[in-house]
């Protein structure tokens, strides 16, 4: 199973440098004026910024970024991205999947001074000062990277205790408390 891991780090840095995350650059005030939408389809090797978080470059992300005014004449972009990741268990170090699935509005604001007051901002949406241009690779990049689980793992009981040179995480347990016992005697 060790082998495996190093096997599939090669190959996502081989993905690496045939594909790289191909997406347009957006002229903002345009594409929210024209109530605009883009949309594609990434792999998850071809996104730099996920790199150490995956066990396998396999897997789709679905993306979009849709421009508007909202209700109240702002300007706002969402940006959503669904799909499919192979993420590497902190315990066992083996993949599992998961299931990626995240939206986020976020306002935009010609100047500093127009930025909202901590205390007043609405937790739900973010409020940024408007970029000139929009790179979507790298709005698509950190809407993945903050939707990952903080603690990346497999659910209670499902890891492959073998994998990690024989080493059994649930099995070790007993003895450490034998040995914490054995401090105290
Ligand atoms: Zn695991």
């Amino acid at each position: 199973m060790r082998c495996r891991v190093v096997f599939d780090r090669v190959q996502l840095s081989r993905y690496n440098e045939r594909l790289m995350f191909d997406a347009p650059i957006l002229d903002t005030r345009r594409f929210i004026a024209c109530a605009d939408q883009v949309s594609g389809v990434v792999m998850p090797a071809q996104v730099p910024a996920l790199q150490e978080s995956l066990f396998s470059g396999e897997g789709e992300i679905r993306w979009s970024l849709a421009g508007r005014m909202d209700a109240q004449n702002r300007r706002e972009l969402e940006v959503t991205v669904a799909g499919e990741l192979w993420l590497t268990c902190r315990r066992c170090l083996t993949g599992f999947r998961f299931s990626l699935a995240s939206r986020s509005r976020i306002l935009l604001v010609a100047r500093e001074a127009d930025l909202p007051e901590l205390d007043d901002e609405d937790p739900d949406i973010e409020t940024l000062v408007m970029p000139e241009e929009i790179r979507v690779a790298d709005w698509v990049s950190d809407e993945v990277v903050l939707a990952l689980p903080l603690a990346p793992e497999h659910p209670e009981g499902c890891c492959q205790v073998d994998a990690v040179a024989g080493v059994d995480v649930t099995r070790a347990k007993p003895f450490e408390a034998l040995a914490a016992l054995k401090r105290e005697i």
